[in-house]
């Protein structure tokens, strides 16, 4: 599915005057949705874009030189996402992410970072404000985002062989200049760095274990992530997930590891200490495991996403988002804005992970899925 098939759900007419319907959250207050999970965690995606075409999430035959990407118009301005921002601190976000597509493609990001480190919760802080990014581009540009105001980086990197990276990529970009990102963002100060790596079954697994030796005791905290069945065209199939259990009985085959406690609620990932005489030795640092098929963890999401052209999706696999763009280019005052976002909250009960645990897949609902590329991971 094009992205421009999409639906959006319409919200009611919001304009000065014509708001009666819409619930409203008292401010300050805290928002739960159905299921009473509060809403923390907001990612934002600047641009559908992107250099590569990693094929677990934007494969070359779909995103080929056609593909009707959002013209600028429909992007929203920093202005516009930073009005949300600070609308969303004001609902209980405290942690915002800037993503994509490559979000470091987006022109002058640093523009936006520095707006929205300007913000404050209403306790008088400033949100954690981090950004998710391929590594291309992240030598040229870290300074410059640490100096804007951004805290951490996660960058994506799927293995440390050459070839297999380039693979991965589909880009034939060199996995030597994100090794260089990464450097970059620790000497800028945006630690910790987190590196996310996609494990594919059959494609990258002979990575796990260089992976986990090369960023021990560096400060770095790896990530592996379970390929997921997430957007529409990635030709998704159950037996290349190489399930976290599996992976972790490879690791301490060869590396001693300890379990962790999760360091907050809502945190995706299950922590492992690297260990010395089997106790967790800080200084080796830690690796995480996200385990988004084989044990969901959708009781306790707490992750609103914002799309390229400002819907709001509640769920990493919903195929509709809410339009707010249309409300902040039709003139609605900020409690206008901020009733809407609450009153979607408050209705969200996705779960979808959990449900593809327990039921039959919905093939008819998954071909319309969003591509995570457009919303942002
Ligand atoms: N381009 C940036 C990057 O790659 O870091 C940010 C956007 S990307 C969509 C965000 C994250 O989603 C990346 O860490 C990527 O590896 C992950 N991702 C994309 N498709 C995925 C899939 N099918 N399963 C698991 N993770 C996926
Ligand atoms: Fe681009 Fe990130 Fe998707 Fe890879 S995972 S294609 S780098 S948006
Ligand atoms: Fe959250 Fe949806 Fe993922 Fe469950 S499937 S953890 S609700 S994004």
């Amino acid at each position: 599915m094009s992205r421009s098939t999409v639906h959006a759900i319409a919200l009611q007419d919001l304009r000065p005057g014509r708001t009666g319907a819409v619930p409203r959250g008292t401010p300050g207050e805290r928002l739960h949705d159905r299921l009473g999970r509060p809403l923390r965690d907001l990612r934002i995606s600047v641009t559908d874009r992107c250099n590569f075409r990693c094929g677990y999430c934007m494969p070359k035959e779909v995103f080929g030189k056609d593909y009707p990407y959002l013209p600028h118009a429909a992007l929203l301005s920093f202005e516009e996402i930073s009005r949300l921002a600070r609308l969303f601190l004001a609902q209980g976000v405290r942690k915002i992410r800037l993503t994509g597509g490559e979000p470091l493609l987006r022109k002058d990001l640093e523009r936006l970072v520095a707006q929205l480190a300007a913000l404050r919760t209403p306790e008088g802080l400033p949100a954690d404000l981090t950004l998710t990014t391929n590594g291309s581009l992240l030598a040229r540009k870290a300074r410059a985002l640490r100096d804007a105001g951004l805290r951490r980086v996660t960058v994506s990197l799927d293995g440390l062989d050459d070839a297999v990276f380039r693979r991965m990529n589909d880009a034939d970009f060199p996995v030597a200049e994100v090794l260089r990102g990464i450097d970059a963002a620790l000497a800028a100060g945006l630690g910790p760095v987190k590196v996310n790596m996609v494990v594919k079954r059959g494609t990258n697994e002979q990575e796990i274990l260089p992976m986990a030796r090369h960023f021990r005791g560096t400060g770095v905290v790896l990530r592996f992530i379970e390929y997921m069945d997430v957007g529409a065209t990635n030709g998704w199939r159950l037996d290349e997930v190489l399930p976290s259990a599996e992976l972790i009985a490879r690791l301490r085959a060869e590396l001693p590891l300890v379990p962790l406690q999760a360091a907050q609620p809502g945190e995706t990932a299950q922590r492992w200490g690297h260990a010395q005489a089997g106790v967790h030795d800080p200084a080796l640092g830690e690796i995480g495991v996200i385990s988004s098929v084989t044990q969901a963890f959708c009781h306790d999401c707490n992750r609103a996403r914002l799309s390229t052209e400002g819907r709001l999706f509640l769920c990493l696999f919903a195929s509709q988002g809410h339009d707010l763009r249309a409300l902040l280019r039709g003139g609605a005052a900020d409690e206008d804005i901020a009733a809407a976002i609450a009153g979607i909250w408050q209705g969200r009960s996705d779960r979808y992970s959990e449900l593809r645990a327990t039921q039959a897949p919905d093939t008819a609902n998954a071909a319309r899925r969003v591509e995570m590329s457009y919303i942002g991971g």
